[in-house]
């Protein structure tokens, strides 16, 4: 294993000297989707020392187009994505220490996780939480790197928090929403394009090498052939709730993260009970046995079907409820079962 990082270190930004220093790296990366697995793959075969992954789904057969860290195996035995992620990070490269959270990223766990990483990464597919991701490396100085990708455009943005325009000072200038992969869909191409330019800035900022950064927000299309690069220096508020003078973090104020969510692509409902944190799945599967269809399990979650619905329970107490996009129908088949 001698020469396993021999061709990076002959890249001479990084050398051996940023080599030893990407060993004493923490990266915290928020999903295990597709930016989620291409990022932390690149960065576990770099060497960065030690990798916290935080994803509440799991892998489902839509996900293998793209997800690079996932098999069919994966699919089949309904395993959530930060567990596969481990697994496959530390085939990869034994030397890197990997943390695996099937969870959601509420402000709570992100204030928690925050702290001891030296770079975020933004794989989420949705702004709420993008918004605490934001906050949270505000009020611990944490640089942040935002990615977001849809069809064949993406684009990503490096936050230094105290120096750079935040997420939420640009939120009034740039157009940040729009299109999701429910309607428009994605390729993976774009995906690594993205990928690679969180990787490659999150590289040199874990190295020190400031210099280097690139400082504009960068977008592309991959399909079209368009590409732009637009310095949003400009757009730093200095009376920003989240990075001015006297920021109060408001999505970390209050647990902004909704107890329901639709989640992107999936058809799915997700419904958090705060009350059932730290659930037993034994006893649930003894508790719903010959009241469900198809009850099935794994040490990490229990799936089900109700009235046509496929149910996942996770350990942290959530429920994903499948084949509805609708709210109230899924909490009205939820409550009937757990209250
Ligand atoms: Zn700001």
């Amino acid at each position: 294993m001698n020469n396993r990082y021999s061709r990076q270190i002959l890249f001479a930004p990084i050398g051996e000297e940023g080599q030893n220093k990407l060993r004493e790296k923490h990266v915290l990366i928020i999903g295990a989707g597709a930016l989620g697995s291409g990022n932390a793959e690149m960065l576990a075969r770099a060497g960065v020392g030690e990798l916290t992954i935080v994803d509440r789904d799991y892998i489902d057969w839509s996900n293998l187009q793209r997800q690079q860290l996932y098999s069919e195996q994966d699919v089949r035995a309904h395993i959530p994505k930060a567990i596969a992620a481990k697994a496959r990070l530390e085939a990869i490269n034994s030397d890197v220490q990997v943390h695996a959270y099937v969870k959601d990223a509420t402000a709570k766990e992100l204030e928690e996780l925050v702290q001891g990483a030296d770079v975020i990464i933004d794989a989420t597919d949705n702004f709420e939480t993008r918004f605490i991701i934001n906050d949270a490396a505000q009020k611990y100085s944490v640089p942040w790197i935002y990615g977001a990708c849809v069809g064949s455009y993406g684009l990503s943005y490096t936050i230094l928090p105290g120096e750079t325009p935040c997420l939420h000072c640009l939120l009034q200038s740039i157009p940040l929403g729009g299109a999701t992969c429910d309607t428009a869909g994605i390729i993976s191409p774009a995906v690594s394009m993205v990928v690679s330019h969180q990787v490659t800035e999150t590289i040199k900022l874990l190295i020190g090498d400031t210099q280097a950064l690139r400082k504009t927000l960068v977008s592309f299309d991959v399909w079209n052939n368009e590409h732009s690069s637009v310095n949003v220096q400009s757009f730093k508020k200095h009376d920003c709730p989240s990075c001015g003078e006297n920021a109060i973090y408001p999505y970390l104020q209050k647990d902004n993260t909704s107890q329901t969510a639709v989640l992107c692509g999936r058809d799915t409902v997700q419904i958090r009970n705060p009350y059932m944190e730290n659930a037993d799945l034994q006893s649930y599967k003894k508790m719903l046995q010959g009241k469900v269809h198809d009850l099935k399990g794994n040490p990490y979650l229990l799936s089900f079907t109700i009235e046509e619905k496929r149910f996942v329970l996770f350990q942290d107490g959530r429920v994903l409820i499948h084949g509805t996009k609708d709210i109230n129908e899924a909490k009205s088949l939820y409550h009937r079962y757990f209250g």
